[in-house]
């Protein structure tokens, strides 16, 4: 029989996957010798049991007896205990922290009995009361379902009742009654009574947190977050300590440095005479632990202490729960702290700079998607004046989003779905507000704080938040809410500022972020560490400085097609397709050459000394052409040709299959001076800077090759157009001329194709599509269907195929470098920008990637990730490393 119920003092750190997270640290603070209750953790292989079974097996059960009489003799209480009854407490925790998800259960262990009991030992009935109502409370809703709402009611109306303010104002006798009414509830319900035997509540207890892994809300966290269905969660059984024992109790919870921004200093909240719960409900507007300084100054240091030791322990920043027991300091929980992307970078650098960790682990440290996240943009301060201020809360997380408002998480999903951009209001947020916090754009509630669930999930999920915004007053009945005599209604644009905390009314513009500070320092590691390039795909001056304010290489692929687009140039190509022979071709071509020419020279003049790569045209000319009858009445007026023939015309380019037609390189055999001139264009480009003292090596692109004979022949006619144009300025130019790889057929016969080629880029879009024969354009009728049954683990149009497409790769790459050794060779189809594609790119040895503008960051922290993971994993055969350096640090 394996062991299925670790003692704390049996545990670590490193036993997350049997223990759960919550268990592990548990256990490790506990041989730290800092000041945790008693307990024992049911590991996950109980659970996993128990999911095939749906019962807690007689072996566990026995287990079960024997802990809980070793936690009585470590307390000198007894549960169900008549002199001195213990008090347990039944907390979830799987091996990746899915916070608020699952379920708790507190004061496991009070009766009619021992309620008595406890008010005389503690000369403390309220107390004693106040836990027996949120054993009934917690019981009632996590065992039975009974919704939380009905207990809050009773709650809600006798503080109406008696005009009270808060929880704490209720008495003896109110909560003697809200017992007895608790009670009722469960009767009426139907659903069950409640147990009055310890043991009983304690068993019913561990089954609904094991059933609890299956909740809607958790199967949906874990589908959000990519976490396992298999890890299930363990079960923590702790002996209860009391943050409601009076006014020199509390809990709170407290990060060792700012979650939001990452600044250095313990950060937090308590409640007074509260249980752990009250915190993370935002039922009540906790006060900041830097207060308690002052209130308890010794059990503050202590904290500090604590916290101190934990981060440097863990050489990570921490998330602490801890409870004060009549000024006892209690720890109930340590974890790695969920942080905005921002405060994630800060954190990892400032940790760097402490000598904690180092470079690499620092870059291990952020998954590379959330990079993304943190460029994400700041309100206009130009259009913001135009905006009324309607109230401020505490700025939960940071961005600046607008949306329509909505007040239930259903009613946000619904307005999604139909494609709105949404801002989730509420008075506060709970776990089961899940999937309509997902959709939100921004998340706003009146009451809570900085650690109330609201934050921590939006935090989590890079999304803007604003909490505790007080002035706010919820109506979810009217579906209105009201800030200082004005109505916000559903429907009604706000805008969100989660880095002041600030609400403004109607859709403020917003701009674009860039890249400073820590953020910086750390993408520069970021290059230092990579071994892979990291280039952008731009057709435009405005994407390319973007791309280079984001530190990019240079340019991967300039789609030259998109730059024909703009309406002068589309009225040229038009003339030039409908041309009937040579001689009316030449006009519209040498009005394009002075436009290429002109968009080539600025690309190479804001590029300096990196290199651009610029692809020929790929497109099939059809797509230039005018679709509809209205459209062709247009541009028979401007082109002077009469509809009638330009119908015609239209109808004979017309292909049944234009992505597998007369596009790419076959363009250039058929209209070789279309090519003709776009070489021109690039030579005018560098023969004009050649004059203003800048060198330019172009860097020319095939697409769409599928020969070693087609590739020859297009080849020949670009270096002529080369020598052509060099000679006539007697100018000596250094040039390139690479193929795109994207034909199966090209992949096969590579070491040919080489040859011909000084570089090769995968065009994985339509490599994929060939290989698997699916049309890039059609996919999204059945590629949902394919992923939600598992058929394929991913889209690969958006993460590399690593068996169909990689092995494609693999052989290109292989017959390629068995011609030319040294070959460089880039991706920069869709996948070039994404971090698990690059991570297999890094193993078959991709020179570089070339991505969107926005992506190029991501890449570039995943192409160090790939390289730091590959010496791991090489070393790692000779000797053992750090696990952190072969796998993600997530939690
Ligand atoms: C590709 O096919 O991957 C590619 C980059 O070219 P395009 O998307 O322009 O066809
Ligand atoms: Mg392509």
């Amino acid at each position: 029989m394996t062991k299925q119920i670790y003692d704390f003092s049996e545990g670590n750190m490193k036993m997350r996957n049997l223990l759960g997270g919550k268990g592990a640290n548990l256990s490790e603070m506990t041989n730290m010798g800092l000041p945790v209750p008693h307990g024992f953790t049911v590991t996950t292989e109980a659970c996993h049991e128990y999911q095939q079974t749906h019962q807690l097996s007689k072996h566990l059960l026995n287990d079960i007896d024997q802990a809980i009489q070793t936690l009585s003799q470590q307390t000198n209480k007894e549960f169900n205990g008549t002199s001195h009854p213990l008090l347990i407490s039944v907390r979830s925790g799987a091996a990746i922290s899915m916070p608020g998800m699952m379920d708790t259960i507190l004061n496991i262990g009070l009766n009619d009995q021992t309620v008595v009991t406890i008010a005389e030992l503690t000369h403390n009935e309220r107390f004693a009361y106040d836990s027996y109502r949120r054993l009934l409370a917690m019981f009632g809703n996590v065992v039975y379902g009974i919704s939380e709402a009905s207990f809050d009611q009773v709650l809600t109306d006798t503080k109406n009742a008696h005009h009270y303010e808060s929880d704490l104002d209720l008495t003896v006798a109110d909560l003697k009654q809200i017992v007895s009414h608790f009670k009722n509830i469960y009767e009426i319900s139907d659903k069950g009574v409640f147990p009055q035997d310890p043991k009983e509540q304690l068993l019913a207890a561990i089954n609904a947190v094991f059933d609890s892994w299956n909740n809607h809300r958790a199967q949906i966290y874990r589908r959000e977050n990519h976490i396992s269905e298999e890890l299930g969660t363990a079960v923590n059984i702790q002996e209860m300590v009391f943050g409601n024992y009076g006014e020199n109790s509390g809990t709170g919870v407290a990060f060792t440095r700012n979650p939001s921004t990452g600044e250095a200093g313990l950060f937090g909240e308590y409640l007074l005479n509260a249980q752990g719960e009250d915190v993370v409900a935002g039922i009540r507007t906790p006060q900041p632990v830097a207060t308690l300084k002052a209130s308890m100054p010794d059990t503050y240091e202590q904290l500090l202490d604590i916290a101190n030791k934990l981060e440097t322990h863990y050489r990570e920043m921490q998330d602490l729960e801890f409870t004060i027991e009549d000024g006892r300091l209690y720890l109930l929980q340590t974890r790695s702290g969920k942080r905005t992307p921002s405060a994630a970078v800060k954190i990892a650098v400032d940790l760097v700079g402490e000598g904690l960790i180092d470079q690499k682990t620092a870059l291990l440290r952020l998954e590379p998607e959330s990079i993304s996240k943190m460029l994400h943009p700041e309100f206009d301060l130009h259009d913001l004046k135009q905006h009324n201020l309607l109230t401020t809360g505490l700025p939960a997380s940071p961005g600046a989003a607008s949306g329509q408002v909505y007040f239930t998480a259903e009613d946000a999903k619904r307005a999604s779905d139909a494609g709105q951009k949404v801002v989730l209001m509420r008075s506060d947020t709970s776990p089961e507000d899940i999937e309509g916090m997902i959709v939100s754009q921004a998340i706003v509630t009146s009451r809570g704080g900085m650690t109330s669930h609201a934050a921590v999930v939006a935090r989590g999920m890079a999304a803007t938040g604003v909490v505790g915004a007080h002035e706010l007053e919820v109506d979810y009945e009217r579906k209105i809410a009201k800030v200082k005599g004005q109505i916000i209604r559903e429907g009604d644009w706000v805008s969100v500022d989660g880095t002041s905390g600030n609400l403004y009314s109607g859709m403020v513009k917003t701009r674009d972020a860039t890249i400073k500070g820590e953020l910086s320092a750390f993408l520069n590691w970021a290059k230092q560490n990579s071994k892979m390039g990291v280039y952008t795909n731009a057709d435009t001056p405005k994407d390319f400085q973007k791309a280079l304010d984001f530190d990019a290489d240079g340019i991967g692929l300039t789609r030259t097609e998109h730059m024909f687009f703009k309406p002068e140039r589309l009225l040229q190509m038009r003339r030039l397709i409908l041309a009937e022979d040579l001689q009316g071709r030449k006009d519209p071509l040498a009005k394009l050459l002075r436009m290429q020419q002109g968009d080539f020279y600025e690309l190479y003049k804001l590029a300096g000394d990196k290199e651009v790569t610029i692809r020929l045209l790929d497109p099939p000319l059809h797509e230039f052409l005018p679709h509809d009858e209205k459209e062709i009445q247009a541009v028979s007026k401007q082109t002077g040709i009469s509809p009638e023939l330009l119908r015609d015309r239209i109808n004979s380019l017309k292909e049944s299959n234009p992505m597998l037609g007369h596009r790419g390189d076959r363009l250039a055999v058929t209209f070789p001076d279309i090519y003709e001139m776009q070489v021109q264009a690039i030579m005018n480009a560098v023969i004009r800077l050649a004059g203003e003292g800048i060198t330019v090596q172009p860097h020319i692109m095939i697409p769409l090759t599928d020969s070693q004979a087609e590739m020859a022949w297009v080849r020949d006619l670009v270096t002529k157009q080369i020598k052509q144009s060099s000679n006539e300025k007697s100018i000596k130019v250094q040039y390139t001329v690479g193929t795109m790889m994207e034909m199966p057929r090209a992949c096969m016969t590579a070491d040919a194709i080489a040859e011909s080629s000084d570089f090769f880029s995968f065009g994985t879009n339509d490599l994929t599509q060939l290989t698997f024969g699916y049309s890039r354009d059609d996919v999204g009728s059945f590629m949902p269907k394919y992923i939600e049954y598992g058929i394929l683990p991913a889209d690969p149009f958006q993460t590399i195929d690593v068996e169909g497409v990689g092995e494609l790769m693999k052989i290109a790459i292989e017959k390629g470098r068995k011609t030319k050794n040294d070959l460089p060779i880039g991706v920069c189809g869709e996948v070039g920008g994404d971090p698990k594609s690059i991570e297999f790119f890094e193993e078959i040895g991709i020179t570089y990637v070339s991505c969107s503008p926005y992506r190029v960051p991501v890449a570039r922290l995943a192409a160090a990730q790939a390289h730091i993971r590959h010496l791991a994993r090489q070393k790692a055969v000779k000797q053992p490393v750090q696990p952190e350096l072969v796998s993600f640090f997530v939690d």
